[in-house]
């Protein structure tokens, strides 16, 4: 018999009660996972009251405060509870740092009192944690924005009952955010100054909190194999690499799975017509419902290029930029979804306003609008320079949209080449990171989209692709376990 174990995930973000990337959907999904397999979940978020009543999540507040000292203040934060998807969520209120525009900045400018808000919050969630609930077998946190929560865990919190003993697990969902601030922070905020060192949280004489959590946690996992690797060479280690070689022992890969039940194009209600498996008609209107909507011209033919992304460096977009106007010459459609970076913003908008039935561009953030677009596309364009693992490409084969990606990180393990495996293919990779080779890419893609019996093919396989939790929720619970009996 398997034991049950109690666990609680602490993180900055979860799917469906506030979101602004991938780090939300799994924080949303693998709590509901594990949690079919018999073990106690928690998990504990900060209470963003915009986002939380703009998603409709009903909340009760628990009549319980922790009383925190931070920064010359005392701070009250009032606990809230949910539950959603059966999981019980814990949510920590101040109004003052959560109850804002965004959820770590506005544009592209972080808050500049970051630290502090999430250094509360990391107290804040361990002090609740030793209140609420029944004694606490594994910490699961979730990077910079859980970094300290080990080493406080080991450092200040070692005598509290039920967390004492918790064993921790942290693990990086993208290495290129390790939230680094000045070391003037330490005093202020009691940080352990004594691991102020380079085998810390010390980076080039500031703080960072991703090196807290990869130091302090009992193991540290990252979102896919291939990524798990990468973060160990100059290319991908964002100055950390030599830092996480010494801690291959406790450093493993688990590939990100899917919430199958909030991804589903046979239920989704916010697409014009449901679609699945053997049912395949439904997405041929959802396109054309796109095109009616956006403006762009009703053609069942035309090849409807799609990119839903944080308009990001990592993300490629400048490779996508120096393609479009060559495509837009082949007769190939364009929907693209994001926001970002302003100089991405201004091109796409001017492109597309350029070319309006046959580009769209919506700058924003828009589940349903995504849904939409993922639904109607027949090819999703994932040109990433690295990419940690992604769920973008599993929602779009999961909506029969035929991912051209990268090989790199995730999506190098998610997505099988179709050039490679005929057999077996779900999308196309490129390896390098040049317009040049995503353009071929996109290419093969569509020439193979111009043979209906050979994309139909390669459609349902994307259809049909595991996309589930199932093996990686079991993967997660290995190293639960593991870490129990050491
Ligand atoms: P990252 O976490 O690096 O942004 P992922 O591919 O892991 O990238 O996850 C992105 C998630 O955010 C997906 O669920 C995707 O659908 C969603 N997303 C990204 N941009 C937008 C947007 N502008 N509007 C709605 N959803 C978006």
């Amino acid at each position: 018999m398997i034991p049950k174990l109690n666990i609680t995930f602490i993180a900055s973000e979860a799917a469906p009660l506030a979101k602004t990337g991938g780090l939300a959907d799994v924080v949303g999904a693998l709590p509901k996972a594990l949690q079919k397999s018999g073990h106690q979940m928690t998990v504990i978020l900060p209470f963003y009251r915009k986002e939380l009543s703009k998603n409709n999540i009903r909340t009760s507040p628990l009549k319980v405060a922790v009383e925190m000292w931070a920064d010359n203040q005392s701070h009250i934060c009032p606990l809230h509870e949910a539950t959603v998807n059966k999981v019980r969520f814990i949510l920590v209120e101040h109004d003052g740092f959560f109850n804002r525009e965004g959820l770590y900045g506005t544009g592209n400018h972080a808050y500049a009192d970051n630290l502090l808000r999430f250094i509360l919050f990391n107290r804040v969630a361990l002090e609740a944690a030793a209140m609420l609930g029944n004694k606490v077998d594994i910490f699961h946190c979730h990077d910079w924005q859980t970094g300290f929560v080990p080493l406080l865990l080991q450092t200040q919190y070692q005598h509290q009952p039920n967390i004492a003993e918790a064993k921790t697990v942290f693990t990086i969902h993208n290495l290129a955010y390790q939230g680094v601030f000045s070391s003037e922070w330490i005093h202020r905020l009691g940080l352990p100054a004594h691991h102020f060192h380079q085998e810390s949280f010390e980076f080039y004489d500031q703080i960072n909190c991703m090196k807290a959590g990869i130091a302090a946690s009992d193991m540290i996992t990252t979102v896919s194999p291939t990524y798990a690797k990468e973060i160990l060479t100059p290319e991908y280690g964002c100055h950390l690499e030599g830092f996480l070689q010494q801690y291959t022992h406790k450093l493993t890969g688990i590939v990100n799975g899917l919430d199958l039940d909030a991804w589903n194009p046979l239920t989704d209600t916010t697409i014009n017509s449901k679609f699945g498996v053997g049912k395949v008609a439904g997405k041929a209107k959802c396109k054309k419902a796109l095109q009616q909507q956006t403006g762009l011209k009703t053609d069942a033919k035309a090849p409807l290029l799609t990119l839903i992304s944080r308009l990001a460096e990592q993300k490629g977009i400048d490779l996508l930029l120096a393609n479009i106007n060559t495509w837009l010459n082949r007769g190939y459609q364009l929907a693209v979804l994001g926001s970002g970076d302003a100089s991405h913003e201004q091109a796409l908008t001017d492109l597309a306003e350029a070319n309006p039935t046959q580009m769209y561009f919506y700058r924003g953030f828009s589940e349903g609008l995504a849904r939409q677009i993922y639904a109607s596309g027949d090819i999703f364009l994932m040109p990433s320079r690295f990419e940690p693992c992604g769920l973008g490409q599993l929602i779009a084969m999961r909506y029969g949209n035929v991912p051209v990606v990268r090989a790199t990180g995730g999506l190098k393990d998610t997505v099988v080449d179709y050039n490679q495996d005929k057999k077996q293919g779900t999308g196309f990779h490129f390896e390098d990171a040049t317009a040049e080779a995503f353009d071929v890419a996109v290419e093969q893609a569509v020439a193979v989209y111009k043979k209906p019996a050979t994309w139909s093919r390669i459609r349902n396989r994307a259809l049909r692709r595991d996309s589930s939790w199932q093996a990686s929720a079991k993967a997660y619970e290995d190293i639960y376990l593991g870490l129990m009996r050491d």
